[in-house]
């Protein structure tokens, strides 16, 4: 199959990273089309478009611009109502779900589409500052944005007056300090004010009442990253690729067992029997065992869903999410208890300790994985893992705790026996040869 990559088309440019080669593959040529329109416009733009938010959760991204209040053409009734505060734009880049790595190589490899984006974006809701709120410990991803924003700056992108538009926009690259709770959208607002970051109770939504308790737009990177296309070629160019309710170009990242692991963008909608070909097919010798669509949060899944379409209805029909289409890839040589124990380790360990049900269900969870690995386990102790999963499940503050219910729950329904294969005497796995450098 032959793909148009929009996003990765010219990574492998010299330089690709610099002012120089953005202006040389048409870049800004979106915020133009942008700045010679009205804000409203843009935003209509990017609703008929159709895009849907690259987070995980595919909300759609002109929809969720369009929730900005506006100023009432006689001027703001209320001096004190939402319409009168200032907006805000906020970039999620804080990518940290397990297996999700697209992000940081589209921010690395063309800082320039993304800070293009964010000044359409914070045009369109009337926004005169933005923040990208950054995984701090990708340092090399923290000095590139840094340097595209200073020359965006040197040339008038950003600041006063950009192109002579009378729209002005301060852009700040602000570096968290590593916690995957972050990501959550209002825990991230709270820690770019100076908190502790922890979720918010929702709603009220960031829209309404975000940053400073002013109306915000979050999004996440690839999402404003797509947007200056969508200015440049129009609405129905990227209703030309994907599906109806899902449609454009996105990125898919592959890791794990497969041939050639990577970034493939492709349109919306492929399935995993194609990226793999594109892949160069699981490695030599082995066969597809599990395998995630969209990052640790989603429900596993196995070869019978090899033609899944992917994208939200796709994989919604089949009982699992898009996410954030981090697709990790394992093969036979893979113990499913073993790679869920690890991620029970991981939401134990990020889980942010506000509400009882996460806090508690994520270490005991992992305890019993623990138990399943070393050989220690009690005969009851399945059932007693999907006993609290389903007591973290839906019962928790923020999605961290389905997070970590979820990989519990998909590998049980799939994989029961393999399960009972691991009591009483632990893992029958040789885990030296479930790597992918093993052979
Ligand atoms: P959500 O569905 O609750 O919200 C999605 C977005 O839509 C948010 O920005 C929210 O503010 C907005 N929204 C939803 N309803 C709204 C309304 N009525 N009014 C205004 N705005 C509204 O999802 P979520 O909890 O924000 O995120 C969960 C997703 O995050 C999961 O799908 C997961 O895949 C993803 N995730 C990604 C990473 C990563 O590293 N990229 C990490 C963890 C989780
Ligand atoms: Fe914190 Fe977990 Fe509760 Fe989310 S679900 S608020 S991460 S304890």
């Amino acid at each position: 199959m032959t793909l148009a990559p929009y996003l990765s088309r010219y990574w492998d440019a010299p330089s690709s990273w610099t002012l120089e080669t953005y202006l040389a593959h048409d870049g800004y040529a979106g915020l133009r089309a942008a700045l010679a329109t009205d804000p409203d416009a843009v935003t209509s733009t990017v609703l008929d478009a159709g895009l849907r938010g690259r987070g995980g959760a595919g909300f759609p991204t002109g929809r969720k611009w369009s929730f900005i209040p506006q100023q009432p053409a006689d001027g703001p009734a209320d001096p004190d109502g939402p319409a009168a505060k200032p907006h805000y734009l906020v970039v999620n880049a804080d990518e940290s779900e397990p297996g999700t790595c697209k992000d940081m190589p589209l921010m690395l490899a063309t800082p320039h589409v993304l800070i293009e984006g964010v000044i359409i974006a914070a045009y369109a809701i009337r926004a005169s500052h933005a923040f990208i709120y950054l995984r701090g410990e990708v340092v090399p991803v923290l000095r590139r944005l840094q340097a595209a924003v200073a020359e965006a700056y040197e040339a008038g992108y950003l600041g006063e007056d950009i192109l002579g538009s009378g729209f002005e926009l301060e852009l700040v690259v602000h570096a968290g300090a590593g916690a995957y709770i972050c990501g959550e959208e209002t825990a991230l607002l709270d820690s770019l004010e100076g908190r502790r970051g922890q979720p918010r109770l929702r709603p009220p939504f960031p829209a309404v009442e975000g940053l400073y308790a002013c109306p915000t737009v979050v999004n996440n990177v690839e999402s404003i990253a797509s947007v200056p296309s969508i200015l440049q070629h129009g609405p129905e160019w990227f209703r030309s690729m994907g599906s109806e309710k899902s449609p454009g170009f996105t990125l898919y990242s592959l890791s794990g067992h497969v041939t050639r692991p990577g970034q493939y963008e492709a349109p919306l909608g492929i399935t995993l029997r194609e990226l793999l070909e594109l892949a160069g097919g699981i490695r030599e010798g082995h066969t597809l065992k599990f395998w995630t669509p969209g990052g640790s949060s989603t429900p596993i899944l196995t070869d019978a869903h090899l033609d899944m379409p992917l994208d939200y209805e796709g994989c919604a029909a089949e009982g699992t999410m898009l996410g954030t289409k981090a697709l990790q890839i394992f093969d036979d040589t893979t113990c499913v208890v073993r790679a869920v124990l690890r991620w029970s380790e991981f939401y134990a360990h990020e889980s942010c300790g506000k509400c009882t049900p996460c806090r508690e269900g994520t270490y005991w969870l992992r305890q019993i994985m623990q138990r399943l690995e070393d050989g220690t386990a009690r005969e009851d102790d399945i059932e007693r893992l999907l006993d609290i999963s389903d007591n973290v499940f839906g019962k928790s503050f923020c999605a961290l705790g389905d997070a970590a219910a979820t990989p519990i729950m998909s590998s049980i329904r799939l994989f029961r026996d393999e399960y009972l294969a691991h009591i009483p005497d632990g893992c029958p796995f040789d885990h030296r040869r479930s790597t992918v450098f093993a052979d």
